[in-house]
């Protein structure tokens, strides 16, 4: 198809399965339902023309499509919001897995954007408390919007708190009452090359880290210490490089133990889990 000839000279990486996503979008069909697909009419092609231009001009799909999956979720996203990536499933299986069995267990994701880890968590352990704090104007519109439709289908409300993951008094509430806090961080080192939809189109608040891409971290551990109760777990996504540098900060803070790090399914260090030391 012409259109994926025209993606793939603009430099996207997956041509073919974004030309095929764009037009199921505009005809209203699935990938494989597009096998069917005889004509389009005036209308649709002129749609679908435009969309293949502004993914030429390396607009998110999501952005175009104005959703992501997630795991067994689509999320609403756009202008102003992180879109959720497929690395970060990881992090969440691994939260589930400690929340396994347990009843009600109180849950907490720090920067949490279109609220894919938050909502998540809330779909797949029934009963969870979650709470979400996102401390972005513009993207806490987008946990709320996805918060308010998982509610729409029954699943367990997720809180969505205005808050910054590192700010010393976030949640005094629940002060050592915390079984699981996890984040995605902004963990991009700054001036670190990234694609174009990333640099202009995901927001620079849930991107750049500081030299280092670990400042927010490093104001994060002692909140996450804080609420957390004993024994507790914690789950922050990194950066490929940051796979050593990461544990190592858990380490020194010295309200952890159990420190780990973890691959993601290329292979490459992605998040790094500790437990609340006990007492
Ligand atoms: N993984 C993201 C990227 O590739 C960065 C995410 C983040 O900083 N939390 O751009």
């Amino acid at each position: 198809m012409e259109a994926t000839r025209r993606l793939a000279d603009a430099g996207v990486e997956s041509p073919r399965v974004d030309a095929e996503l764009l037009l199921g979008h505009v005809v209203g069909r699935s990938r494989a339902g597009l096998v069917t697909l005889d004509d389009v009419d005036d209308d649709a092609a002129a749609r679908f023309g435009a969309l293949v231009d502004q993914r030429a001009d390396r607009v998110p799909l999501q952005h175009l499509t104005g959703r992501a999956a997630f795991r067994h979720l689509e999320l609403s996203v756009g202008p102003g919001v992180f879109v959720p990536r497929p690395e970060t499933e990881l992090l969440v299986e691994w939260a589930l897995e400690r929340l396994a069995g347990l009843d009600g267990p109180i849950v907490v994701d720090l920067g949490s954007g279109s609220g894919a880890i938050a909502l998540s968590i809330a779909h797949e352990h029934p009963g969870a408390r979650v709470t979400a704090v996102e401390r972005d104007p513009g993207a806490i519109e987008w946990t709320r919007h996805n918060a308010l439709e998982r509610v729409g289908k029954k699943d367990t409300p997720v809180g969505v708190v205005a808050g910054d993951m590192t700010d010393a008094a976030l949640l005094g509430e629940l002060d050592g009452r915390v079984e699981v806090v996890v984040s995605n961080p902004p963990y991009v080192p700054d001036g670190a090359r990234v694609p174009r939809e990333v640099a202009d189109h995901d927001p620079p608040l849930a991107l750049w880290g500081g030299p280092d891409g670990l400042d927010v971290v490093r104001g994060m551990l002692s909140v996450a210490a804080r609420l957390l109760r004993p024994g507790g777990y914690l789950g922050i996504e990194h950066a490929d490089q940051q796979g050593t540098a990461l544990p190592a900060l858990v380490r020194a803070h010295g309200a952890f133990t159990e420190v780990e790090d973890h691959v993601d399914l290329a292979g490459r260090p992605r998040f790094t889990t500790a437990r609340r030391t006990e007492g």
